[in-house]
């Protein structure tokens, strides 16, 4: 199989030709949410993003396999072996079962991504399902010399592998570096160095989760589930490993270190890794407060938020930057996707109900090959975009009779902007993109006119009363001397 899709290889720091191990077949694995929280804006983007890949790799024929985990046990409230299980926490918080912290908010994201129109990944493996397997990878890691085991818990041995393999070769990090930098936290720890990270933990007599090994009653660590389930689903050299840019150190460097320890082979390869979402240029984070769960940006129920954001807004506001780029929420943004989002679907609706002519006058080629060079470039969404809405323009003046267009161009086109507006992007017309675009419209000039009605019955009170309320809700209404025009803001 030859395509032209170039991606941003993490591991190379550069853009590489996708190549896949075993064509048609792909293997990608993404980090999954770690469930002790409803899904916030964060875990839209990466969803989103490998969305994508998935689709654009399923269009361009190959056989994917996307495999996107549940973290149930194992991620710790602190990133150094210390702290609470995050699930745990919740469930004494709430006094629920740790199970059942994990389904509801399992059943929550489930809920979101739906609504954000991802697919459903080929496979969604719950790490309290692999216990078993990594018990199994730790205990490789040991026998290869890899890993310790102290008071009945077990860690990597980040010196000694370092002395033969790359320790730090994804995040750039130095070793010597580290050495440094966390002397100073190593409090009274049982690691023998601070950058040691666990694979089994000793259960404290509290904790909840806990399962029987040979070392202890314990829990496996974070990193160590994401190298099983990708291992186990994906075989031991599998294609394209994906997450968040937060998850790169120490959670993929770990990942990659473990792998390496227990099959002598590197996994993965290429690593990709999209870049967050700040709110309004700060850092989202729960001491900061701005946490913005999906579900209240669907419903406009924070004190953050103008309004309500449909799901699919957020999903073009998303797509209207590069994966790799830091992307701002704020309400100007993602009032700029709606309207965008609309021109877009409006735009879709006018090239359907186009008049053909005999001749074209217009080149639908060229948006076509602009439009493939932009997603092969490493899965240019903004770029891509922006060729969508040159053809918008071509399509708005074909429609004002500026321009003509044949039959069979004019399929073309339609097949072009399905594809990619619907298949590839993943944008979808839902009740209320379709209620906002057509209904809505309608409604606001039944409402303008009675407007009128009322000025012109000289009912000044109500005629500024519905322009007022209108304003409120978003709408500019501009009067004119033989009616009125208006536009969401
Ligand atoms: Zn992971």
């Amino acid at each position: 199989m030859n395509t032209n899709l170039y991606i941003y290889n993490t591991l190379v720091r550069k853009k590489v030709k996708f190549e896949a191990i075993n064509p048609p077949f792909v293997g990608i694995y993404v980090c999954g949410p770690t469930v002790y929280g409803d899904s916030h804006l964060g875990h839209a983007r990466p969803a989103i993003t490998f969305d994508v890949l998935f689709r654009y790799l399923k269009y361009l024929a190959y056989k994917v396999r996307y495999v996107r985990n549940i973290t149930d046990v194992g991620h710790l409230v602190n990133d150094a072996d210390e702290g609470e299980d995050k699930i745990v926490r919740k469930a004494k918080l709430e006094k629920l079962e740790p199970m059942e912290v994990v389904q509801q908010y399992t059943n929550s994201y489930h809920r979101d991504m739906e609504q954000l129109n991802t697919l459903k990944p080929s496979i969604e493996p719950h790490a309290s399902g692999h216990i078993l397997e990594q018990i199994e990878m730790a205990e490789q890691i040991i026998d290869n010399g890899f890993a310790y085991q102290i008071n009945g818990s077990v860690y990597f041995d980040v010196e000694k592998y370092s002395k033969t393999n790359e320790y730090g070769k994804l995040s750039g990090r130095v070793l010597e570096d580290l050495k440094t930098n966390t002397r100073s936290l190593d409090r009274q720890s049982e690691k023998k160095n601070p950058f040691d990270f666990a694979l089994w933990k000793k259960a404290a007599p509290e904790h909840i989760m806990r399962w029987n090994s040979k070392w202890s009653e314990g829990f496996p660590g974070w990193h160590l589930e994401c190298s099983v389930m990708g291992i186990k689903y994906l075989g031991k050299k599998f294609d394209i490993h994906g997450g968040g840019l937060d998850l790169l150190f120490p959670h993929h460097e770990c990942e990659i270190a473990q792998s390496k320890a227990a099959n002598g082979t590197d996994t993965v390869k290429y690593w990709m890794h999209n870049n967050l979402i700040t709110i309004d240029g700060q850092k989202m984070s729960k001491s900061l407060g701005n946490f913005i769960v999906l579900n209240d940006v669907f419903t406009g129920n924070n004190k953050r938020l103008e309004q309500a954001y449909s799901p699919q807004t957020v999903r073009f506001f998303i797509l209207q930057a590069h994966y790799r780029n830091p992307l701002d929420f704020s309400n100007k943004a993602l009032k700029a996707s709606e309207k965008g989002l609309m021109r877009l679907f409006n735009g879709i609706d006018t090239l359907n109900k186009l008049k053909t002519e005999k001749n074209s006058t217009v080149e639908i080629n060229n948006i076509k090959e602009k439009c493939f060079a932009a997603i092969n470039d490493d899965l240019n969404t903004p770029i891509l975009i922006s060729h969508l809405f040159d053809g918008i323009r071509m399509i708005n003046s074909i429609h004002a009779g500026k321009e003509k267009i044949n039959q069979k161009d004019k399929l073309e086109l339609i097949k072009l902007y399905s594809d990619i507006v619907f298949d590839i992007l993943g944008l979808k017309k839902t009740k209320q993109e379709k209620l906002t675009n057509n209904v809505s419209a309608e409604l606001v000039n039944l409402i303008l006119n009675t407007r009128l009605e009322a000025k012109k019955n000289r009912n000044f009170a109500t005629a500024d009363k519905i322009r007022n309320e209108l304003n409120k809700l978003g709408f500019v209404i501009k009067d004119k001397k033989d009616g009125f025009e208006w536009e969401k803001k």
